[in-house]
């Protein structure tokens, strides 16, 4: 993340190149404040323009110093000297049969993340990307055949929800409510590209920024945020974004954990289930979602049902299942509905709340696990998966 100078530097406002001015987005209010002093607004001012640019960036959507009207006009030129508003660029935007649309955008340096915006009865949920491949090496993952290229930084994770209100034009009018039940874009799940837990402080900050009631506003609630299982960051997140937790849990045994989800070897199941079952006290949040991709004869029988359902005991959660999306050179094969359904019976008989996740999108590959990037260009050899995989 760039950080402004340091806070007490009273620097002379001057046109930078546009490379060297300070992109806004992404800066927490603290950040923001600094950045603000650090081109000589005034201490005891900067407060009250923090909160009126605040609320022009992530209230209105504006983007253009100029139509800042309550700023007074030296001080618009000001911001224009020094700082940009800018958002990942959107290179292409595909629009499913279902709805669901998919935006492939360009970040700094060339790279390109997917953002994909699925619209439900009542609701539409943006899934959001947070690096750009991934360093783990899930082996039914088409992200974890891609090198981690770099973090993302909270503007471009922050950036991502605000192009996708854009297309949906959904920025307030001057006026109108803002009724945060009434939205288009009403839920974030952090389930594109990458550990959001290894990228701890950026995801944070990001969603902060979502978070903070005088811009988007979307509750704590309303965000989810799914991990492998990186269990030290698991209390962290509890403490310091407080939303929704997912993990993608995908097996009931540790043998099979192990070539599934390989930090599984660094943090076993056991050791996850004592860091899951802190997490609700700790972020006063409720169930937890476990994520189970339905891989055929490998995690998908009958006793596999039974041993999550005991090992679930005294945690509240609920059960997603995911048909499993296959991906050209996947190592598995996807379960049958049947099979699909009468593990989800056994569940659903235990007392678990077991959604089959119906695929979205998939006339333009917007599923989770095929988003895909330029970074496959540098996609690992299968033989090198398999390897890491222990398969
Ligand atoms: N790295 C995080 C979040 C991104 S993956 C995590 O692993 O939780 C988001 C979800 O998609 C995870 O539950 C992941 O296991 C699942 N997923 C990945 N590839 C998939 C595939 N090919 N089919 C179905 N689900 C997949
Ligand atoms: Fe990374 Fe998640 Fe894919 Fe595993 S499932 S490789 S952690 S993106």
């Amino acid at each position: 993340m760039q950080v402004p100078i340091t806070q007490d530097v009273h620097t002379i406002p001057r046109k930078l190149p546009e490379s060297d001015r300070l992109n806004l987005i992404g800066l927490t209010r603290d950040a923001l404040r600094a950045a603000l002093i650090a081109v000589g607004t005034p201490e005891k001012q900067a407060r009250m323009r923090t909160n009126q640019l605040w609320q022009w960036l992530y209230h209105w959507g504006v983007r253009d110093f100029a139509l800042m009207t309550n700023l007074a006009k030296d001080f618009r030129a000001t911001l224009a000297e020094n700082f940009t508003i800018e958002l990942p660029e959107v290179m292409t935007r595909q629009v499913s049969e279902d709805g669901t649309r998919k935006y492939l955008v360009r970040i700094a340096g060339g790279h390109e993340v997917e953002v994909v915006y699925i619209p439900e009865d009542g609701r539409g949920t943006l899934c959001v990307s947070s690096q750009v491949g991934c360093t783990l090496t899930c082996s039914f993952c088409h992200t974890g055949t891609q090198k981690l290229v770099r973090n993302l930084t909270p503007g471009e994770i922050v950036g991502q929800v605000m192009l996708a209100r854009d297309d949906l034009g959904e920025w307030p009018e001057k006026g109108a409510p803002n009724d945060p039940t009434a939205r288009l874009l009403s839920n974030i799940v952090l389930m594109g590209m990458g550990e959001p837990l290894y990228n701890f402080e950026n995801v944070r900050d990001a969603m902060k920024i979502v978070m903070d009631g005088e811009g988007i506003a979307l509750g704590r609630r309303r965000i989810t945020l799914s991990t492998s299982g990186v269990v030290p960051e698991i209390a962290r997140t509890a403490r310091e974004i407080g939303c929704l937790l997912a993990v993608s849990f995908h097996a009931t045994t540790d043998e099979v954990r192990d070539t599934l989800v390989p930090i599984n070897k660094r943090w076993n199941i056991a050791v996850l289930l004592d860091a899951l079952r802190e997490y609700p006290k700790v972020s006063n949040s409720e169930r937890i979602t476990f994520e189970y991709v339905m891989l055929h004869g490998v995690n998908d029988s009958d006793d596999d049902a039974h041993r999550l359902v005991a090992l679930l005991q005294g945690i509240p959660a609920k059960v997603n299942l995911i048909p499993f999306n296959e991906w050209p050179g996947a190592p598995y094969t996807r379960s049958s509905n049947n099979r699909i359904h009468a593990f989800a019976k056994i569940l659903m008989e235990a007392g678990y709340a077991s959604p089959i996740r119906t695929p979205r999108g998939e006339d333009i590959m917007a599923a989770c696990g095929q988003l895909k990037s330029a970074t496959e260009r540098q996609r690992k050899s299968r033989a090198q998966i398999a390897a890491e995989a222990g398969l």
